[in-house]
């Protein structure tokens, strides 16, 4: 599947926002929003933080940023949007609940990685499994109820081993559980939007695939 290869720096930089998407580096003076606030290319400073925008314009800005935060394909992410329209509810909680309870997300959620990217990769070099068995589809959608844990071939790497200590400090949300000493967590229930913390205006997103 085709993926972003450019460095990931200038998608935040493009959304005009810190997206996390390299883990630590995102919180210290190395992160690229930091030194360079302003689009990409030779003439982001002049383009970046238009004042005026269309509403087409706002919208379409909002649907990437949102792809861009959980890592999705256009194709995959209007596959979603349909899910959530079918769904009760309104579409826009729905269709983030449901890029929330992705398995990457989970992984990154639960604290077993720094960032999407990294939870993603972990999960498709196969290092995790649900209810027992190895599942290394990081964007399998999980339901409440099902158990992530480290997978049991991976558990004596260095890393896993390191991460132990990291997830005893960690908390996560309230939609999640923790068990730090077993290495895996549990979906709990599906989130609702109150609990999700990311800065979209899913509205948005909705306007932009009901045009
Ligand atoms: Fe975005 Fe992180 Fe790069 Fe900063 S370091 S620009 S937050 S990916």
């Amino acid at each position: 599947m085709a993926r972003h290869i450019d460095s990931v720096c200038k998608l935040c930089r493009r959304e005009g926002m810190k997206l996390f998407l390299k883990g630590e580096r995102c919180l210290g003076p190395k992160c690229a929003i930091e030194k360079r606030a302003y689009a990409p290319g030779m003439h982001g400073q002049k383009t970046q933080f238009r004042q005026r925008s269309s509403d087409y314009g706002l919208q379409l800005r909002e649907k990437q940023r949102a792809r861009r935060i959980y890592g999705v394909l256009e194709r995959q992410f209007r596959r979603y949007f349909d899910i959530a329209v079918a769904q009760r509810g309104q579409t826009g909680s729905n269709l983030l609940a449901l890029l929330e309870m992705r398995m990457d997300n989970l992984v990154y959620r639960l604290g077993f990685a720094d960032s999407r990217p990294q939870a993603r990769m972990l999960v498709t070099h196969g290092h995790f499994a649900v209810n027992g068995r190895r599942l290394d589809i990081p964007s399998a959608i999980l339901k409440p109820g099902d158990v992530i844990s480290v997978h049991e071939t991976s558990r004596s790497s260095e890393y896993f081993k390191s991460i132990g200590q990291v997830l005893e400090q960690r908390e996560v949300a309230g939609w999640l559980s923790l068990n730090a000493e077993a290495l895996s967590g549990t979906l709990v229930a599906v989130p609702t939007r109150d609990q999700i913390d990311v800065p979209l205006e899913e509205q948005l997103i909705v306007e932009f695939y009901s045009r």
